[in-house]
């Protein structure tokens, strides 16, 4: 694992630091398979922030805000009618 100071490109104030610790390794599995690793509902989306699940948009506009990174493993997400949205994806 390399945890390294990188560049906060996100920064938008003062008060947020200039850079930020970050998992190399991590970030580059994260372009590949997004926040939420394991969902179907992410995948063949070519628009970010992964349109097909609002939760996954709050979660995503988090990261910007913050310049950081989650990994979702589990997911309670469930649609107006109380269905979980999560898709388990095919293996
Ligand atoms: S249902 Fe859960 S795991 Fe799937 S995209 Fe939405 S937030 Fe992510």
């Amino acid at each position: 694992m390399t945890i390294e100071k990188v560049v906060n490109k996100y920064k938008k104030s003062e008060k947020q630091p200039n850079e930020v610790w970050a998992n190399i390794e991590m970030d580059e599995l994260r372009r590949k398979e997004c926040l939420c690793l394991n969902c179907e509902r992410t995948k063949n989306v070519v628009e970010i922030p992964y349109s097909p699940c609002p939760v996954a948009k709050q979660i995503y506009e988090l990261c910007v805000k913050n310049d950081m990174a989650i990994a979702i493993t589990r997911c309670g997400v469930t649609n107006d009618l109380g269905t979980l949205m999560y898709v388990p994806r095919e293996k």
